[in-house]
């Protein structure tokens, strides 16, 4: 039996992520979650799967818990973080996803990075943020960290788990092109958050269903690869493939494309993760219908090259320019959710923030957060300037 502990459970990652736990009862169990603010859900969860273990850093959260389950005697409800340390490193823990959305991410995957567990990552911005130094603490404290963002976790499979990648010519991350492929930056200016929210592959959390609108969470996702398979930017092909079947490829230098495919279905790569080093596990999945398969690609919108650009000089310059890009983007989403943007201002706020702040080589973790929290202030600054 192995047992996980999900941070952020309450969010879509954390939904297919029960629901592989829940077709397998016989070999997973859920050991602990944390969450936010839906208490709602996390009531259900415990209920449903006899939690026993729950972590809040919300004081309203963990007080409306500590009355609803009064008579609950086995629920230990945690609200210290040297308890969510405890909880993510008893000995009975073999798993910890990192589904957390954003930035809030990054200081519970730097605690799980030090477990000595086996890490199940979907919160790309701690990677993007901090991958110079969650991935030296993973390898410190033998951490495995294996991805569950479909596009990475295809390349991990393609790769053959931890093969290395010394024979690989090209690695190509598909892109679904989210619901405004086929639409220029200038005509982005009067859509609604509705219209962005719908994406037509997807069922996502907001935050990433607006990067896939925006083509940044592909950018996120061409920063993580780069940490994640320790590869120079150059070996990254972005390519816009629609139907959102096949969830990246990895071409070798012997001319062999390998390519994982399956309907879009997050608990597909979580299937996979959950059971490395194992046998497969049973997945009650959609299979690809092959007869009417039409599998199309096309190449990145050029108005869209500004942005990849970014990111790849990310990817290059490595630092503090990662903790730059993420919270200028997550300030600019913010505020397109509220409706206080339009789309097409994701763009400059990102640009604009992204050339005002001075980078630097040199980061930890105490530097990561002033960044982040200088960024933010000069994205908002922006944001002021174009209301
Ligand atoms: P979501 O918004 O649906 O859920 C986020 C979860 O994080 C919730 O449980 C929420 O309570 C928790 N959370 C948010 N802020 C928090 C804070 N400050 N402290 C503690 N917990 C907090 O997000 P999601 O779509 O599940 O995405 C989660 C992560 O997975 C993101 O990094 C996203 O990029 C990545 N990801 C998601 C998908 C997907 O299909 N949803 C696919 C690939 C990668
Ligand atoms: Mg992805």
């Amino acid at each position: 039996m192995k047992n996980i502990i999900i941070l952020g459970a309450t969010g879509s990652i954390g939904d297919s992520v029960l629901s592989v736990i829940k077709q397998n009862k016989d070999k997973l169990n859920l050991f602990g979650i944390t969450f936010n603010s839906n208490f709602n859900k996390a009531s259900s969860i415990i209920n449903e799967f006899n939690l026993k273990n729950v972590y809040t850093d919300s004081s309203e959260s963990s007080s409306y818990f500590r009355h609803t389950f009064k008579n609950n005697a086995e629920l230990n409800i945690f609200s210290d973080k040297s308890e969510l340390e405890e909880m993510l490193n008893s000995d009975q823990v073999d798993i910890i996803v990192s589904a957390i959305s954003g930035f809030a991410g990054l200081e519970s995957t730097i605690l799980a990075a030090k477990t000595g567990k086996t890490i199940l990552l979907a919160n790309k911005e701690s990677i993007v943020v901090a991958g110079e130094i969650v991935l030296p603490l993973a390898k410190k404290y033998n951490t495995k960290i294996i991805p569950i963002d479909s596009e990475h976790n295809a390349i991990f499979q393609c790769l053959d788990s931890e093969k290395s990648t010394d024979d690989v010519s090209k690695i190509i991350i598909t892109a679904s092109g989210g619901p405004f492929l086929n639409k220029s930056i200038s005509q982005l200016t009067k859509v609604t958050k509705n219209e962005a929210l719908n994406h037509p592959n997807w069922e996502m959390g907001a935050k990433i269903t607006i990067d896939s609108a925006s083509l940044v969470n592909k950018c996120l996702e061409l920063i993580e690869a780069r940490y994640l398979f320790n590869l120079n930017e150059k070996f990254f092909d972005l390519v816009v493939h629609p139907q959102s079947i096949i969830h990246s490829i990895v071409t070798y230098q012997d001319g062999s494309s390998i390519c994982q495919m399956s309907n879009p279905d997050m608990r597909v790569p979580i299937a996979h993760a959950l059971s490395v080093n194992d046998k497969r596990l049973n997945l009650n999945f959609s299979e690809i219908d092959f007869s009417s398969l039409q599998l199309t690609f096309q190449n990145i919108p050029e108005d869209r090259l500004g942005i990849i650009d970014i990111a790849r000089y990310v990817c290059s310059y490595g630092g503090s320019s990662g903790i730059i890009f993420n919270a200028a983007n997550e300030v600019a989403v913010q505020n397109f959710l509220e409706e206080k943007i339009t789309f097409d201002k994701i763009y400059e706020v990102i640009y604009r923030t992204f050339d005002t702040i001075p980078m630097s080589k040199n980061i930890d973790i105490e530097r990561i957060y002033e960044i982040d929290n200088q960024t933010r202030r000069e994205a908002k600054k922006v944001v002021k300037s174009i209301t």
